[in-house]
């Protein structure tokens, strides 16, 4: 395959272009594949030395694990946005794997209740479940298609220019807003039934809040978008990255690994060029970050400038959202002998009160986790045998304040210390037991496993606190109109997903608001054409 991307540390920049994005996750990759299907010539700078933000992938004793995409809704459909806007911006078409019947079990104690693909069959199996909920259950699924119907004009209200913005920003807004409450005071009002809502907010890792905490708009998304089922990307998600940047390369653009940006160069309040780590400098009319918001307001701007345009008040109006840790398991046999399921686990608490578990856990960690979410990635990849024969790969996924790891942060990575990883086995042990509750076949069986924490993905991906979804999904969240492609400093935009939501459909959204918002016209209707 023809190399995608230039080593910073290697290869010069050399050329003009027009536009520089900083990150090279699926917000910065969407953005740029507009940018440059207009004709712009984009340059990609990427801190990591691996492509694609949260889609990269990596490979360790010979397994490979996805790192931030473990399902995908609606990439299927054609002319559903997810799937119109992965057309249009890859260069050669994703094979999306389809996970079945059932995309998602949750897991109480010993009741299990499958999440089934397709609107209908999920009543009816919810209905199974609840027979004495069944009006509440279908008044939830029209709910949930109904909220998320009226976001459509609140996102694209964030690509118009401010006189316009100013004068019909608001009726945009409204209907959607009336959502943005949290998803337990929505769901109280309908449902009696405290078993049933636990049920239906399953999915609450996805997004990383719980049902008192998180907005009801960010949960309608989620849950609407999988409910035509999982999809997986044949060939692991690194091929996500792959399929796209040859839509930014074959026209004259460049992606830069190894490439950290320290600064955003501002001449008169204007963005004129980016400052390298190693302070060398490159110029360009428009300068877009992906970074996250915290890191562009708060990091790579100048104090005056932040304080000229009074960032730091906008930042304190949003929280970062919660970290988590990932158990990578490799095993040395196939997903066919092991007997693993494409559908993902999750595992709670029998008491069915997701509010107080995870308020419990996050006081005091020995407490019962709160959730331990199980993706098979080697069940749910058709390729995976072709790749890794006789290999298997699993991921474990819990919430992790970032405080707890704290105290090492500034040391090195694999180099911590003794007692950094004394933590990390005994939290290994746990989810590993976890899984073995369920899968017990798995015990002898399991090769390799590796656990990242909050400090992992500050590491690796530049969040602060080692974020797991950028910023917290809350109702105070979705009230902010600052979160949108333009910033107070011209020429500067945002991009990624603390512009929409979290979630690829969230970064997808993101770079289709930001080109259209630099170029001043709706792409959407391109990507239908
Ligand atoms: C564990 C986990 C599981 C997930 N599972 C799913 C899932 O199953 N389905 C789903 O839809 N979504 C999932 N998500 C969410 C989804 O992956 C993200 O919301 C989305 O990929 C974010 O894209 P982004 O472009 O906004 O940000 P990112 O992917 O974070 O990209 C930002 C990029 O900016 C780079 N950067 C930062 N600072 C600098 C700098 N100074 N200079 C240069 N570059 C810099 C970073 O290295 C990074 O590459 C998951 C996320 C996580 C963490």
């Amino acid at each position: 395959m023809e190399k995608l991307t230039k080593s910073y540390k290697r290869d010069t920049i050399e050329g003009q272009f027009d536009a520089i994005i900083i990150g090279s996750g699926l917000g910065g990759l969407t953005t740029g594949a507009f940018l440059a299907k207009e004709g712009k010539k984009v340059l990609i700078l990427e801190r990591h030395y691996v492509a694609g933000g949260f889609t990269h992938v990596f490979k360790r004793r010979g397994y490979e694990w996805d790192v931030g995409v473990h399902y995908i809704g609606d990439v299927h459909r054609p002319k559903t946005m997810i799937n119109s806007l992965f057309n249009y911006i890859c260069d050669t078409p994703i094979e999306w794997a389809d996970m079945g019947e059932v995309y998602d079990k949750m897991i109480f104690g010993n009741e299990v209740y499958e999440y089934r693909k397709g609107a209908e069959n999920f009543k009816n199996k919810m209905k199974e479940y609840f027979p004495d909920d069944a009006d509440a259950i279908d008044k939830y699924v029209n709910l949930i298609f109904e909220t998320q119907k009226n976001q459509r004009t609140f996102f694209m209200e964030k690509a118009l220019p401010k006189s316009i913005s100013w004068a019909v920003g608001s009726a945009l807004r409204k209907k959607a807003l009336s959502a943005n409450r949290t998803t337990l005071e929505v769901l109280s009002e309908f449902i009696s039934n405290k078993k049933l809502i636990a049920v239906l907010c399953g999915q609450f890792g996805d997004y990383g809040l719980a049902p008192g905490q998180s907005s009801f708009m960010m949960h309608a998304m989620l849950f609407k978008h999988y409910i035509n089922g999982g999809f997986y990307p044949a060939g692991g998600s690194s091929v996500i990255f792959e399929n796209i940047a040859p839509t930014i390369l074959k026209r004259n653009g460049e992606i830069f690994t190894n490439a950290e940006v320290k600064e955003i160069i501002v001449k008169n309040n204007k963005a004129v060029g980016v400052k390298m780590l190693d302070d060398k400098e490159f110029f360009a009319p428009l300068i877009i970050s992906s970074a996250g918001i915290v890191n562009t307001y708060k990091h790579f701007l100048s104090p005056e400038i932040i304080q000229k345009n009074n960032l730091e008040q906008l930042i304190n109006k949003v929280t970062p959202s919660i970290g988590h840790v990932c158990l990578y398991v490799g095993l040395n046999a196939s997903t066919e002998e092991l007997k693993l399921q494409k559908a993902n686990y999750w595992i709670f608490p029998d008491n069915y009160d997701h509010d107080k578990n995870i308020d419990d856990y996050l006081n005091d960690p020995e407490k019962e986790i709160p959730v331990v979410y199980v993706s098979f990635p080697s069940a749910k990849d058709p390729k995976w045998n072709e790749r890794y024969p006789n290999k298997a790969a699993i991921d474990i996924i819990t919430l992790a304040d970032y405080n707890w790891y704290k105290k090492w942060d500034g040391t090195r990575w694999k180099k911590r210390g003794e007692e950094y990883e004394k933590e990390k086995e005994k939290l290994s042990q746990r989810l590993l037991e976890k899984l073995f509750q369920h899968e017990p076949q798995l015990r002898d069986k399991i090769d390799y496993y590796e656990l990242s924490t909050p400090l992992t993905t500050k590491h690796f991906v530049n969040y602060q606190f080692g974020e797991l979804y950028g910023l917290d999904n809350t109702p105070n969240r979705f009230n902010q109109k600052f979160l949108r492609p333009k910033t107070p400093i011209k020429n500067l935009y945002l991009t990624g997903q603390d512009v929409v939501s979290c979630g690829v459909g969230g970064a997808l959204a993101s770079g289709l608001l930001t080109a259209s918002t630099i170029l001043k016209k709706n792409l959407t209707n391109k990507i239908y054409s």
